[in-house]
């Protein structure tokens, strides 16, 4: 069936529902989602949302941007940074305007608590910045603006799995859809399409990320020519629960949570003196990582589970309770631990995409060369860039709200004059034919080349990385993309055959994995999330720039783009 709409949102997270929100005003919109809206993975984001209120302390917007540029390691582009540090203040109070129940003071105002790397008077010391709701900020967010979304008439087409985008030159013209319910591909017409469809940890074996986040809008765009902009950098955030990666949130830190090694030794002093254990992540997960290493650690059960303790149990359990009840409740389900009793078993879990599909700060694709007109995207697909080499805790929930709003404000004036572009039907004949060859081929199961991807980016482009093993990456996940030409799907059904689905994101994933190590390989400096032992400095002179990846014919070629300095001058990063 063909449907007709002015703007098509691809993506019912907090990116998405922000800009469908805002392109409503003028433009008939629709969200396609491939999972309930209410199960985008913004429902999953605990800790807070970072925002220069100012309520329980001094603080100021141009603070939290100097933050978020050495955070990122400068390569934060920084006229970006700056209008997510300003705008965060407006888009705290937004949201609370349109009901979301924030944690309060007792004064009745938003409350606010500490996070990694958020500071005080350019560094002199941790500020709180972090605006939350207990430790479910993120299920809010998502419930206040789908109600929202409801409110304003967006149209939604749940469990409808987007395949492909049709471009008419550089404009887009619509979308391929799969629909899981009855097994059918859709033509969806529309003159504005934003890609909004979150992260893709699932690459790693390791990972905090739900099972949908196999980077599906970043895939799509580089099948059809667009680069992808600084995939290199890859957050493994700290605190995972040991061996399941399930996040056990930086609020419990900035609540006064302390990590201690196998000799009770808390051992971030000697790694940030000042920060300690409200350093950024990627220090945090260096240290982990070092502490392991160097015999320090406690012994897992296998090699793999290697872990540290993070201590909460001093805090109480009225504060455990109040301030971190989902993670308390994880613990119990999990591990049979009860952290206002004891410590958490945690290590390192693939987290956070820092690159992808490079916007400006309209949200509209620029490889920064040519914009792509009607063509736009936001949230964690997106590269604006303002986490640069590494994020800081409580940067995504407002990079969402704060360029998911300007994307969808952009929008809603573009799609006033905008073109319908051509579609193309043989577009939606080729995937019919290729979802039915996928079913009638004999071929092998995906599983063994998820496993093995899962396993080489999580040991070879990991916490520490090398030449020689990036290079071995690279070359067996080209491989594994050749052999995944091979597979095949082995339900036959037609209505909910999720297993079609699930092979098609494979090969998303696929695709992303071999952008990742292909771009970290070429990097050879270390900078923030990205730490070579065979090149252990960070290196300005040649590489303070952005990587943009093309892939073709299994080989990732690169392009350059340079980063914004214009307001502080990039130095080395101590906390
Ligand atoms: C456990 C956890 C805790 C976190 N805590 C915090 C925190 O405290 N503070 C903070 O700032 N950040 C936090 N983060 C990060 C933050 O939650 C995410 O980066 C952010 O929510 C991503 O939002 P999004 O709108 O980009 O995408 P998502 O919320 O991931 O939504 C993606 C959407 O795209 C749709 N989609 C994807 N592919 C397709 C397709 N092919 N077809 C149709 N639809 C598709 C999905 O159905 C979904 O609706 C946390 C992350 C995790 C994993």
């Amino acid at each position: 069936m063909d449907y007709d709409y002015d703007v098509l949102i691809v993506g019912a997270g907090g990116a998405g529902l922000y800009a469908a929100l805002e392109a409503s005003r003028t433009g008939k919109t629709a969200v396609l989602t491939k999972v309930y809206p209410q199960r985008s993975h913004t429902g999953a984001a605990q800790g807070g949302i970072g925002a220069a209120l100012g309520n329980v302390e001094e603080d100021k917007p141009e603070w939290h941007a100097f933050d978020t540029v050495k955070g990122g390691d400068y390569l934060v582009d920084q006229n970006a940074a700056v209008i997510l540090a300003e705008d965060a203040v407006r888009a705290v109070y937004d949201l609370e305007n349109r009901g979301l129940p924030f944690s309060r003071t007792p004064e009745g105002k938003i409350d606010q608590r500490r996070f990694g790397g958020h500071t005080r008077n350019f560094g002199e010391g941790p500020v709180r910045r972090a605006c939350y709701a207990a430790d479910r900020t993120g299920h809010m967010i998502l419930q206040t603006l789908y109600q929202q979304c409801i409110k304003s008439d967006v149209a939604f087409y749940d469990e409808f799995f987007v395949l492909d985008v049709m471009l008419d030159g550089d404009t887009p013209s619509g979308l391929i859809v799969f629909e899981l319910a009855t097994g059918q591909i859709h033509m969806f017409k529309a003159k504005v399409i934003l890609f909004a469809t979150g992260g893709f940890g699932r690459m790693f074996k390791i990972t905090s990320n739900a099972y949908s986040n196999t980077g599906d809008g970043p895939a799509i765009l580089a099948r059809n020519g667009i680069p992808l902009m600084d995939m290199e950098f890859f957050q493994i955030h700290p605190t995972g629960i040991r061996d399941m990666g399930i996040l056990i949130t930086e609020g419990v830190r900035g609540e006064g949570g302390i990590l201690y090694n196998s000799e009770g030794e808390a051992f971030m002093k000697r790694y940030a003196p000042t920060m300690l254990d409200l350093a950024p992540r990627d220090m945090i997960s260096r240290a982990i990582m070092t502490e392991i290493f160097e015999g320090r650690g406690i012994r897992g059960t296998r090699k793999i589970d290697d872990y540290v303790y993070l201590d909460a149990s001093h805090l109480g359990r009225a504060k455990v309770e109040e301030k971190i009840p989902d993670i308390a409740d994880f613990c119990r389900t999990y591990l049979d631990v009860d952290p206002a009793e004891a410590p958490m078993p945690v290590q390192p879990t693939a987290h956070y995409a820092m690159g992808g599909i490079p916007t400006n700060v309209n949200g509209q694709v620029w490889t920064g060369e040519k914009v792509y007109p009607g063509l736009y995207a936001a949230g964690e697909c997106a590269c604006v860039s303002v986490h640069g080499a590494n994020r800081l805790g409580t940067n995504s929930l407002v990079d969402l709200v704060v360029f998911g709003r300007r994307a969808g404000q952009h929008i809603a004036e573009y799609v006033r004059n905008a073109p319908q572009g051509r579609v193309d039907k043989d577009r939606a004949r080729w995937w019919k034919d290729r979802i039915a060859r996928l079913k009638s081929a004999k071929g092998s199961h995906p599983g063994e080349i998820f496993d093995s991807m899962q396993e080489t980016m999580m040991e070879k482009v990991g916490v520490y990385r090398t030449g020689s093993e990036m290079e071995k990456a690279v070359s067996s996940l080209q491989k594994l993309r050749l052999d995944y030409e091979h597979v095949s799907v082995h339900a036959g059904a037609e209505n909910f055959n999720a297993e079609v689905q699930t092979v098609l994101e494979l090969g998303n994933l696929l695709d992303l994995a071999l952008h990742t190590a292909a771009s970290a390989l070429n990097r050879q400096e270390s900078r923030g999330a990205h730490t070579r032992d065979d090149f252990p400095d960070r290196n300005d002179g040649d590489w303070l720039k952005h990587s943009l990846s093309t892939l073709k014919d299994n080989q990732i070629s690169f392009q350059y783009r340079d980063v914004d300095v214009h307001k502080w001058e990039p130095k080395p990063r101590v906390y």
